[in-house]
């Protein structure tokens, strides 16, 4: 080992369906990463520790953790219940602790912070990516589900849990009678309306198979703009950054400005639009870079 070599840095990206596991010495360099699907609790943190144990014993001790976490997790770090998963619908993760399993299988006292993995995403973007030089970065994820975090001042919002940003309401944009939703809980909700399987329920096929000049990306659009001016009536952020899967339709970005603009009219003095309303720079390493970030937050 370098003596002048910065501390090593340990990260997860805890996903629902798939864990992504890495090391690093910089959060945006990477020097060995895993990704594996996600099962149950004893068994994906199981896998995680023996990826980090190896690293370990490779690259040296590691000297901080951090974790982004599906949801709903407690994050808050003053509560008893630090580092567990909520009430979810992946039924064996309720209740269970990732901070004390990841604590007790690694055997060493490495300080290990845990967010929501949409804020250690936001994280990423605003340390390394779209967001850097603002202090204050929304970070929204549009993919299977919809969820987003909100940095104040380079610090996560935290509120009583977290937010959830999928869950905004908006008014309904469809035409009469055509609306569908995915989300169980609200007719008219971001996710329910606006997530790729919102998508897909709405007009029978998935949105990958949906050409640019369909009139769901209109529809589309004009959703995430509501959801964008909420953002910005209530948090006032600096920059507003559109990811996940959905997002990666190119052209859906520039509907969504054009949509923001034909919504919120002039009222706010904003940056220009193509500033504003991005995607990100780092794809789908937003989450594991942001993971690592939050490491090196710790120290
Ligand atoms: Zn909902």
């Amino acid at each position: 080992m370098d003596a002048n070599q910065p501390p090593l840095l340990a990260g997860i990206e805890a996903g629902g369906t798939k864990y992504v596991c890495a090391v690093g010495h910089q959060p945006d360099e990477l020097l060995r990463e895993t990704r594996f699907p996600t099962t149950s609790p004893e068994e994906t943190i199981d896998q995680a520790v023996g990826f980090f144990r190896q690293a370990a014993a490779e690259f040296g001790p590691l000297r901080a953790m951090g974790v982004g976490t599906f949801g709903p997790a407690d994050i808050n770090p003053r509560s008893p219940g630090y580092g567990g998963i909520l009430n979810t619908p992946k039924e064996a993760w309720a209740g269970f602790n990732v901070v004390n399993a990841l604590r007790d299988g690694l055997g060493e006292p490495v300080p290990i912070a845990i967010d929501t993995d949409v804020n250690a995403a936001a994280i990423g973007e605003a340390e390394f990516g779209a967001g850097r030089n603002e202090r204050n970065v929304a970070y929204v994820t549009v993919g299977t589900g919809i969820g987003g975090g909100i940095l104040i001042d380079g610090q996560p919002l935290h509120g009583r849990l977290h937010t959830e940003i999928g869950h905004l309401l908006v008014p309904d944009f469809d035409q009469p009678g055509k609306a569908t939703g995915v989300c169980p809980f609200h007719d008219r909700c971001l996710e329910g309306r606006a997530s790729g399987p919102a998508i897909e329920k709405r007009w029978g096929k998935p949105a990958t198979e949906l050409p640019p000049d369909h009139p769901a990306w209109q529809l589309e659009a004009r959703y995430l703009a509501a959801a964008a001016i909420d953002l910005t009536a209530a948090w006032s952020p600096d920059i507003i950054i559109l990811g996940g899967g959905v997002m990666q339709q190119e052209h859906l970005i520039d509907l969504v400005r054009g949509e923001f603009h034909a919504l919120a009219g002039d009222y706010w003095t904003l940056p220009p639009l193509d500033t504003y309303l991005v995607t990100p720079w780092l794809g789908q390493n937003a989450g594991i870079v942001g993971a690592l970030a939050m490491a090196r937050r710790l120290l």
